[in-house]
């Protein structure tokens, strides 16, 4: 176990023990488990990990638990979008912050001390006294990125993406009305909505366009990579 999971437990044991709380052994033992990983954990996932260390506890008293763990500064409690709530570690002094990955859901974290430092000079630019922060950026991991064929179809992309007109799969009437609309192979685009049944809505050239689902089938588009790869940024620490 790490040195600062010893000091953590030790300190949540005293916790317990001052405040008189029961089932003290049981309570370690959910807490060694959550330490004994670096990830962002679900109650379920905690759950079937303790079940695989032979512990039988229910679902209620492991929850508890963790909301012990939040109370008294040992785990934050995370909700990104579109998943279940996650516990983490809270180390003290230690702060990080995440990239999700929308397709597999997966958490990176990262630290960068010049975005530290940005945001706090931003917050005092607007004379606003900065007490903490969350940033979470959703995207696309590498690997899911890999996965993806170099030209998919429009009605493929998720909001928020960027992306390029590669070619056009539909006839010459399909391609002469998106001409008319400005729509062209090498056209940059953003995707505004794409909930999957209705319409997509792009941006192009400063305009809206709502692209009916065949339509969004039949236009091919590649990512348009933007800024520097923060993975393999030098100054660029990730865990
Ligand atoms: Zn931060
Ligand atoms: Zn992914
Ligand atoms: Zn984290």
């Amino acid at each position: 176990m790490a040195e600062n999971h010893i000091s953590e437990r030790r300190q949540f044991e005293d916790l317990l023990k001052r405040d008189g709380l029961e089932d003290l052994e049981s309570r370690l033992a959910i807490l060694d488990t959550f330490l004994s990983t670096e990830e962002h954990v679900t109650l379920k996932e905690l759950s079937r990990m303790l079940k695989e260390r032979g512990f039988k506890f229910d679902k209620e008293f492991i929850a508890d638990t963790l909301q012990l763990f939040c109370q008294y500064g040992f785990a934050v409690k995370k909700e990104f979008q579109n998943q279940e709530a996650r516990y983490e570690h809270r180390h003290i002094g230690k702060h990080h912050d995440h990239f999700i990955c929308t397709m597999c859901g997966q958490i990176i974290e990262f630290y960068d001390p010049q975005l530290e430092a940005l945001q706090l000079k931003i917050a005092s630019n607007f004379g606003f006294h900065s007490l903490q922060h969350r940033m979470e950026i959703y995207g696309m991991c590498q690997k899911c990125m890999g996965k993806r064929e170099p030209a998919l179809p429009l009605a493929m992309t998720s909001p928020g993406e960027r992306v390029k007109v590669v070619r056009f799969l539909g006839g010459h009437t399909m391609q002469a009305r998106l001409a008319s609309m400005g729509l062209n192979a090498g056209s940059e685009i953003e995707v505004l909505s794409n909930d999957g049944t209705g319409p997509c809505i792009v941006v192009s050239k400063g305009t809206r366009l709502a692209l009916g689902r065949g339509v969004a089938h039949k236009i091919l588009v590649s990512s348009i990579k933007h800024g520097t790869d923060m993975g393999r940024d030098r100054r660029t620490k990730r865990f």
